[in-house]
């Protein structure tokens, strides 16, 4: 018995939710949505596919995927592939230090395990970006090895089937979260399980409109037999995101824009960007910094606001499109068309809003 806001909670043992195993299976084998990464389950493959996914939705990974696999099929190519060409297929999925990381862990793999991805929850932790999330994925799904993935999706359903107060967020809780997937795996199935307990919180146990008259283990959920799910999961209040104003600088000249490289390490590292300046900017202070930097401003124009939000910062952002002098670019940046823009530099999401206007320009 627990108390959560005043009332008294039964929880269920673990033998309880063991006995839930064979109906999630079931309700599992007929209502698994068709995904490349599950018709063929290949440690590359599986590998690929949950590294995309962190803080991604599966209808945006899809095409990604598809486009990934056909340019980079194996951990050689991935390996081998220039940094540029693998930043350009991971434009707009953000988190880029994600693809930098699946590049040096299949270098790894490559030096160490001959190609092949290592059949071992434990090695397979060794290696760059490989989490225990991760390794439990590929694990479980691509090597049939009994050891539990635990995201969000899962904490939630366990945290709604136990009826458990405790704080998702914490470590302590995810951890004997984790214990508990652990001791419920099948040893026969332990990848489709895993997936099963994933597919039941994205489908049906949603976070805000839990299905629950549809649910395969309903008739073994703490929450819903006492009729109190929406008290499930708890998560304390999260801290604000901290707000950054920044005037952003599309310097157009000859149809082609001024991108400069961000620094190797922080927020979007080594990606290019539109020059930007911390806080809001007025016209006589935006063409005084562009002459200091060695360009002559012709004219300058107010572009629409922006506004980006990043995981723990969100960007407000002042636009204004400059229409330069042709001149040599500023130490560490470069002048480029539209069409090399498209091709081969990974510009970040959050300038989208302003290079469209070098889409618009003749050339
Ligand atoms: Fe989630 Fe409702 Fe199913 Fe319980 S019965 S696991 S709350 S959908």
């Amino acid at each position: 018995m627990k108390q959560t806001n005043g009332r008294m909670l039964q929880t269920v043992s673990i033998e309880d939710l063991r006995m839930l195993v064979n109906p999630l299976l079931t309700w599992y084998d007929k209502n698994a949505r068709n995904l490349p990464w599950r018709s063929r389950p290949e440690p590359y493959r599986v590998w690929v596919s949950e590294i995309m996914l962190q803080q991604t939705q599966v209808k945006t990974v899809l095409p990604y995927f598809e486009r990934f696999m056909a340019a980079l099929p194996d951990v050689e190519a991935l390996a081998s592939a220039d940094e540029a060409e693998l930043l350009k297929l991971w434009e707009g999925l953000g988190y880029y230090s994600r693809a930098r990381n699946l590049q040096k862990a299949a270098r790894t793999v490559v030096e160490k395990h001959n190609g092949i991805l290592p059949a071992s929850y434990e090695q397979l932790l060794e290696l760059p970006g490989i989490g225990d999330y991760t390794a439990g994925a590929i694990a479980s799904i691509a090597y049939n090895i009994p050891v539990p993935m635990v995201d969000g999706n899962v904490l939630r359903v366990l945290a709604r089937l136990l009826a458990s107060p405790e704080d998702i967020a914490q470590i302590r809780v995810r951890k004997r979260f984790r214990e508990i997937m652990a001791a419920i795996l099948p040893q026969d199935r332990p990848g489709d399980f895993n997936q099963a307990m994933m597919e039941l919180g994205a489908a049906v146990c949603l976070s805000n409109t839990p299905n629950c008259s549809d649910c395969p283990v309903k008739m073994g959920c703490a929450a819903n037999q006492q009729d109190c799910v929406y008290l499930f999961p708890f998560k304390s209040p999260k801290s604000p995101r901290r707000i950054e104003q920044r005037t952003v600088l599309l310097l157009l000249t000859e149809g082609k824009a001024l991108l400069r490289q961000r620094p190797k390490k922080g927020l979007l590292a080594g990606l290019w960007e539109l020059p930007n300046l911390e806080g809001w900017l007025g016209h006589d202070m935006v063409a005084s910094i562009v002459e200091q930097w060695g360009i002559q401003p012709l004219q300058l124009e107010r572009l629409e606001d922006g506004r980006h939000i990043f995981t723990h910062i969100e960007w407000q952002m002042r636009g204004y499109l400059v229409r330069c002098m042709t001149g040599q670019p500023p130490e560490g940046c470069i002048w480029v068309d539209a069409e090399a823009l498209e091709s081969r530099y990974a510009v970040p999401g959050a300038f989208k809003i302003y290079m469209k206007y070098l889409l618009l320009e003749p050339e």
